[in-house]
């Protein structure tokens, strides 16, 4: 057996029903056996992929809370400090009833490759919770967040683990979270949440970093490949913060977002989304998307899953993981769609991945074109140890440079191995290729 596949079967062996956990070491593994050929023998005896896969701590707790009824309720609470090779765990908190201990090794996982890719100094972590904060009010949200940090402060620090948001978390998590670091530190240490609100720490753009880079990298994807984004009808799923953003560049940049979702239905709105309107719905008044549709007499709404049969040329996942499957990649394909970029984390299954691939679809996994969010937040913790703040310009830019100079590491990385315009290769191995450096330097840990 190869030294991948023995891993492979180890990290099954070792992390029982886990499916997403597996799912993801699958595809990154698959694409690193040309590299773990040429070096067996060295990675072997280091044991690497067997440390790559293992994470380095993860840590399980207990959160009570008290509801508005005066019901003590109790969540699981993780944080999983994968690698940290290159810099401080980093990574976001994910609040959701889904969340479970394989989830977040999957995202945490994930992370560690993303944050190499990006060329900053952050390792990968992730962390969460099964907590649903829908429907929940603002005081309910606040005990489960002071709660949550009760615990987490223990293990987090601004050179240590730096969480941010992701699904379920946004800026009103994240203040009542860094409020109650605070408090239990007595200290100010701006750099060990970011996401932060701009009156606290926060950096300008933090909040469109993921939409607004996803859209930068499409933009560079598409040029290099004799294709252009303006004018092109764009597909997006989610209707989140990733998703929201990525509407709004899609726009900017002459493109025609048509359609949204969230988890009871999707928006198919043919005289393209309306940005402002969505916000108001997601963002103001936290809505369902049934709102979005009263409000626009054009707009289709459509219960339930299927925004992948909506006609476009560029699909945009944002929601979440496994939202794009096998039957939704051949909708696409049928209906003439020639690129997919992940917004989202691994929202897309190896099988679909792999038809639209050999369909001749331009592909981008997520721990390339989302990355911008987790540099712009590693831009936030640059601005909170100068104790300085950038101009939304400032930080755009360099996001976009970011995300070209991503975009060009992962093509030159999957050209210099044999696989030129396999993006999903490319990202891994240029990933891979630096924690893997610094691994090695720094001996057996
Ligand atoms: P949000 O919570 O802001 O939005 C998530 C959106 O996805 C909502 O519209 C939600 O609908 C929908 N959604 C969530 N779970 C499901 C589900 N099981 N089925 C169908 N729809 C679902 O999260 P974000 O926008 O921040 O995150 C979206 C994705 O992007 C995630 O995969 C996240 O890991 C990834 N990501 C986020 C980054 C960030 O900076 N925020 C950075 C990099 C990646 P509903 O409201 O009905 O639940």
């Amino acid at each position: 057996m190869s030294y991948v596949d023995e891993v492979f079967a180890r990290v099954v062996a070792q992390n029982p029903a886990q499916p997403e956990f597996h799912q993801a070491v699958q595809e990154v593994l698959n694409s690193l056996r040309i590299v773990i050929e040429r070096n067996e023998e060295a990675y072997r005896r280091d044991a690497l992929l067997e440390r790559l896969t293992t994470p380095e701590r993860q840590i399980l707790f207990r959160v009570p809370w008290v509801d508005d009824k005066g019901q003590v309720q109790v969540n699981n609470g993780y944080r999983v400090q994968f690698n940290g090779a290159i810099g401080p765990y980093k990574g976001g908190l994910r609040f959701h009833p889904s969340v479970n201990l394989g989830v977040i090794k999957f995202l945490g996982f994930e992370q560690v490759f993303k944050n190499s890719l990006t060329g900053l100094p952050i390792g990968g972590g992730k962390g969460g919770s099964d907590f649903d904060p829908k429907g929940k009010s603002d005081r309910e949200i606040m005990a489960f967040c002071q709660s949550f940090m009760n615990e987490l402060y223990k293990h987090i620090g601004q050179d240590v683990d730096v969480p941010a948001g992701d699904i379920g978390v946004g800026a009103r998590e994240i203040g009542y979270l860094f409020g109650q670091y605070k408090r239990l530190r007595n200290a100010y240490e701006a750099g060990v949440l970011t996401g932060k609100g701009l009156s606290y720490g926060g950096s300008l753009a933090r909040k469109q970093a993921t939409g607004y880079g996803l859209l930068y990298m499409t933009e560079e994807l598409l040029r290099w490949n004799g294709k252009e984004l303006f004018g092109k009808t764009v597909a997006v799923s989610g209707a989140g913060n990733v998703a929201i953003y990525a509407i709004e560049k899609a726009w900017q940049l002459g493109a025609k977002p048509v359609t949204c979702s969230d988890s009871s239905g999707w928006i198919y709105d043919p005289d393209g989304i309306d940005v402002a309107l969505l916000k108001d719905v997601k963002e103001v008044r936290r809505a369902r998307l049934t709102a979005y549709a009263e409000a626009r007499p054009n707009a289709e709404y459509h219960p339930g899953k299927g925004v992948w049969t909506a006609k476009c040329d560029i699909a945009l996942p944002c929601a979440t993981q496994n939202e794009l499957l096998l039957d939704d990649a051949k909708a696409l394909v049928a209906n003439g769609c020639f690129a997919v970029l992940e917004g989202a984390n691994m929202p897309t299954s190896l099988d679909a991945t792999e038809y639209l691939q050999s369909n001749g679809v331009l592909f981008c996994p997520g721990k390339a074109s989302n990355a911008g969010g987790v540099a712009t937040s590693a831009l936030e913790m640059s601005q909170n140890s100068e104790r300085l703040s950038w101009s939304f310009e400032e930080v755009d830019a360099k996001l976009k440079g970011i995300m070209v100079n991503i975009f060009h590491n992962m093509d030159d990385a999957a050209r210099q191995y044999g696989m030129e315009g396999n993006y999903v290769a490319g990202a891994n191995i240029a990933g891979f290729l630096k924690v893997a450096d610094a691994m090695i330097a720094q001996g057996i840990v």
